[in-house]
This record gives structure tokens, sequence and C-alpha cells, in this order.
């Protein structure tokens, strides 16, 4: 897997002939393009942001441009300082630095309102004073025009007066809003005389109570991107029909002006969507604010942080975002797609390790054969089977072991090619050794298993031919723990959040969709001692997560909830793709 981009997707060939062109000012100059990221500081971020960050950021730097990011904080009531805290940290998170410091929409209120009073002086904007239900009834449908307001033609004066008297605070929210005077009767609904400022008095977590008039989006996004010399507005597409009305919001400034500002160009491209998840900021906050899930990084959801939570790597959201591409049409991701990106990732970058989840005991009846049943030897095992540079560790096996519960049967079938009565299997690295005996307690539960192990097979090596010159075979191998020194932890393990492809289709609520089991919480586990701290053989992580894969378990992390007592690992994802098997 690669992280370049192999052919050249429709907005990167656009710029290309726009450079060529010269449309932002001498042909061939790269620098001048400009993105930026502009999240409304109300919820986490999601994997469908991450998108949208990646291709904005990759395009500034591929050009050697600017990458702005900037919070579209726009509307008080749902905004918060720690939202922009955590989108400051995600964007940073996936390596897209950004230029200069972080803008704020708020920071421009003043040189928007300005802009406002110009179009009302050019009779291109009007306070109306309608109630807002009865604005929306008037603006007709695709079918019909809308029915112009009985306050459109007010004269200019009226208008700038009462502006600035909401501005000034002197009426209660809705009282009035500020309205582009366009067209009634267009096509585009967009164009029906769309608002540009109503009346908020509430506390902006900027701004504080120094405006009672917030700026709406159509209004306040192109002025944004002007300001800051945004070549390329990139959007979603259902902006698409905004456009027009974005366009028109600079014309208007621009009309009659002799100083210009600045054109940005806005294209839509498609959002990302992913099967089993909802990536609706209003339905991730229902899930944190109903407790359905422990908070926005909860590792089952869609959140940047969340997905960090969970182990994902910066870098397997880079390859998703690559392999997605950048189009105009709306399609469904297979979850198992993303899944594998981070296999992929964490196959090559994971140390492995040994971990039990479900530990029974394994008793070697013949170790301490010589009156040394103490004894421990210390087995050097690789750290990745196809890459030396992760080197070996040396872990410790004797006596009294632990292996995975559903490796041993007590009558197993045939091709059951672990443990049971009689049966011989390898432990990985470990020795060899046979089942003679186990021991169940009142409910039928498997308590001990008794083996003996064989002395020639240390390191788990073939043992040599017999005097016939046969070579015995196993074809099992298990991971185990040695129980002295073995580290009790905690494992979550996470299964999909939603059952349904699409949540909420059926029924209408995402919420009769949720997973009852995608949470399962295993306290009893038991893990090799090298993972109590960082040893000089594990590699160090970009975001400092420590990541593994236990061997034949899956990829798990460090979550960070762990303490020194008791770790906690996160279940990132399986070996393989279980979830396709099963439907
Ligand atoms: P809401 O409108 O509910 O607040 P939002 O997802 O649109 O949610 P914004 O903060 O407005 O959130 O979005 C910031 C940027 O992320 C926008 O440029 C938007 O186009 C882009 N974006 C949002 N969702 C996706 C997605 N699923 N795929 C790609 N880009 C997205
Ligand atoms: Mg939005």
């Amino acid at each position: 897997m690669t992280e370049a981009v192999e052919t050249r997707h429709f907005i990167q060939q656009m710029i290309d002939a726009d450079i060529e062109r010269g449309q932002w000012g001498q042909p061939g100059d790269r620098s001048v393009i400009t993105t930026r990221f502009p999240p409304e500081p109300n919820g986490f971020l999601h994997i469908g942001h991450a998108k949208s960050i990646l291709l904005n950021h990759g395009i500034a730097k591929e050009y050697g441009g600017r990458f702005i990011l900037r919070f579209d904080d726009t509307n008080p009531v749902k905004e918060e300082q720690t939202f922009v805290d955590s989108i400051k940290h995600d964007v940073e998170w996936l390596g897209a630095d950004w230029d200069g410091e972080v803008r704020f929409a708020s920071d421009y209120f003043e040189q928007m309102y300005d802009w406002a009073v110009e179009l009302i002086r050019k009779g291109l904007a009007y306070v109306d004073e309608q109630p807002v239900e009865d604005i929306r009834a008037q603006r007709g449908n695709l079918k019909e025009p809308g029915k112009e307001s009985p306050y459109r033609d007010r004269p200019v004066e009226e208008s700038l007066d009462l502006f600035e008297r909401m501005k000034n605070g002197e009426f209660g929210n809705g009282e009035k809003v500020l309205r582009a005077r366009i067209d009634m009767g267009s096509p585009n609904m967009n164009l029906r005389d769309p608002l540009m400022y109503r009346i908020v008095n509430a506390t902006h977590h900027r701004t504080g109570d120094a405006w009672h008039i917030y700026p709406m989006y159509d209004w306040a996004h192109g002025l944004e991107d002007s300001i800051e010399g945004v070549t390329n507005s990139l959007c979603t597409l259902e902006f698409e029909d905004h456009r027009p009305l974005y366009d028109w919001f600079i014309e208007a400034i621009n009309k009659d002006r002799d100083e210009k500002i600045h054109h940005p160009r806005q294209t839509e491209f498609s959002r990302l969507a992913i099967s089993y998840t909802n990536m609706s900021k209003r339905y991730m906050k229902q899930l944190v604010d109903e407790g359905h899930v422990s908070g926005w990084d909860d590792p089952r959801m869609i959140t940047i942080a969340g997905f960090r939570r969970r182990g994902y790597t910066a870098r397997s959201l880079r390859m998703l975002a690559t392999d997605v591409g950048v189009t105009k049409f709306n399609a469904l991701v297979d979850m198992g797609r993303v899944e594998n990106m981070i296999r992929e990732d964490l196959n090559e970058r994971a140390p492995r390790r040994m971990g039990v989840l479900d530990p029974v005991k394994l008793t070697i009846t013949n170790w301490g054969e010589h009156g040394d049943d103490d004894r421990v030897e210390m087995m050097p095992v690789a750290n990745h089977p196809k890459d030396e540079s992760f080197g070996t560790r040396e872990i410790p096996f004797g006596k009294d072991l632990y292996i995975e519960r559903e490796d041993f049967m007590e009558d197993p079938p045939k091709k059951f090619f672990r443990l049971g009565p009689g049966r011989e299997v390898r432990l990985r690295a470990g020795y060899w050794v046979t089942c003679t005996d186990y021991t169940k307690d009142a409910d039928g539960k498997v308590t001990e298993i008794f083996c003996t192990y064989d002395p020639q097979t240390r390191g788990g090596n073939n043992p040599p031919p017999d005097a016939e010159g046969k070579v015995r075979k196993v074809k099992g191998t298990l991971h185990w723990v040695h129980g002295p020194s073995a580290i009790r932890a905690e494992v979550r393990q996470f299964d999909r959040l939603y059952m349904a492809e699409r949540p909420g289709k059926k029924t209408g609520n995402h919420l009769d969709d949720l997973n009852p089991d995608s949470l399962e919480v295993l306290d009893g586990a038991l893990v090799e001692p090298s993972l109590a701290s960082r040893g000089p053989d594990e590699p160090e992580w970009e975001d400092g997560i420590r990541r593994f894969q236990f061997e034949r378990q899956g990829y798990f992390c460090l979550d960070p909830d762990s303490t020194s007592e008791k770790p906690i690992f996160n279940r990132t994802v399986t070996l393989k793709d279980s979830w396709a098997k099963q439907q």
C-alpha cells in the first residue's frame, strides 16, 4: 500500500488548469493555492471530517500553498471551547499542520457587518420584520415561486437604522432578520431572499455579549474564505445548490466597488459515508448525551478521538482517504474496508506480544523432575515474524502457565488442532506439551489442564528424529503466558456500534439499530510481563500510544484509563475480518 495518489483527481486537475491560466495571479504560480478546513465547534470531528482535512491539507502541501484551520463559530448557542480544543488536537494528530494561527469566523464579525451595511445601501439587502415561520411559508417550493415580503421595498434608511439597532441588542430573538434582496421567483430556492443575519441574544464562547446578531452560514462562509485569501473552498455535495448564492454574495459586495474583494472558487466533492456508522453530529451528540457510549471518544464512536482511542493510527486514516479517493458520487464505503486499512498498517508496525484473554491454568507435571519446580527459563522470541528490525525479547516459561480457554476441548473433533486429552501442541517459543489430565468444577467448567513437556522441543522447535528416523509433528501452536510473572489486565473488545448497514433506515430512529453487544469487558486477562512498560525493544509511535498484536487474537492498544496496577487494552481490530463471514 502506498500513500501516494496515483491518478490526479478532478480537483487537482482543475487546480492545475487554474494555475496554468493564472486564475489567481501569475500563470504558473502554485504557492497562491490556499485551502481551509472550516469546522463548526459544536461537536467532535468524525472520520468524514478526516477526509476533508486530509484533502484540503494535501492540496495545500502539494502546491506549496497554505492550509487554514478556521472555526466557523457563528452559532453561539451550540458552540463550546472544549470542542475547539478537541478539534485542534485531532487535526494535529492527523498530521495536518495549519498555516499561522487558528482563525475564527468571529474575528471577522465587524468586517462582515460593514459589508452587510454596504449591501443595504446598494439596495441588495433589507430588514424583514415578519416571523421566521411566515418567511419560510412564503418561500414557495420547486414548482411555485415564493412571495415577496411586504418589507422588501422599504426605504434603505429604514433598514440601515433597524439593522444597527438589531446589532445593538434592542430586539428579542427572532423579531427581525436581515435578508438578501435577490429573487423570490428564482428556480434555486437558495436565492429566494435568503437570511443573512438573525438575532441571537446569547453569550458567544469568544466574543461574549458583544454581538446580538449572528451571520447565517451562506453569508458568512464565502466572506471568511475571501478574507483569508482561500482560492479553493472545498465542500461536500449538498452545497452545490448553494454555490450560486456563494458567488452572488461576493459579487454583491464587489458591485460598484473600486477595490474588489477576492472571489474564491467553491467546488463540491462527495462526502465520506461508512456502513454501520452514522456521521451526523446530531446523532453522535445524542449517543453521548443519553449515555449510549462513554463519551465522544468512546472507541466505538466514529469520531477521530474514538478511532484514536481504539488504536487506529493517523496513517491508517490517510490510507483510507487515499483508497476512497475524491469524486462527485456519493457511495457507502464498507466498514470492512476501513478495518483492512488499520490491519494493514498494524501488521507492518505492531510488535507481537502474548496475552491470554480468557485464561485457564495449564500445569506441566514433569517440569521439576529434578526437584527444581520453580525453575524459570527465559525463551527468546521474535517481536515481528517478517521484520527483523523489531528484534527479539525474552519471555519467562515455567511449570505454571495459562492458555486460552477456547484452545482446550474435553472431547475435541479431529480437526481441532489445539489441545485435548492425549493431544500434543506447540506452545509458541516454549515447548511442546501433551495433555495427560484435567480437572473440572461442580459446574463442569475446566479448572486446570495437566501436561507433560518434551525437553527436546525447546523454543517450540521440532524434536530430533526418533530411532527409525521419523520426525514427530504437531499441527497446533498456542499462545500462553507464565502464571507467576504474567500481568493481570482488562481487555475491552468492541464490535460495531450499530447492527444495521444504514442505522435508522428501517424505523427512522438510529437507536433502534444499536448493537447491544458492542462492548465486551474481560477483566481477568493475563498478559506477558514485557507489557508492563515500554521496553527498549518496543517501537515508539508518533502519537505515543502503545500498540501491539496479541498473537492469534488481534491488534490492541493501551487505553488511557490504564493504571500501573491494571493496564487496560482496547481491541483495535481482529486479525481477520470475522464480520464478513458472519454476514
Ligand atoms: P453539522 O453541519 O451537523 O455541524 P458537519 O459535519 O457539516 O456537521 P462542519 O463542522 O460544518 O460539520 O463540517 C466541517 C467540514 O467538514 C465541512 O467543510 C464539511 O463539508 C466537511 N465534512 C463534513 N462531513 C463530511 C463527510 N462525511 N465527508 C467529507 N467531508 C465532510
Ligand atoms: Mg456543517
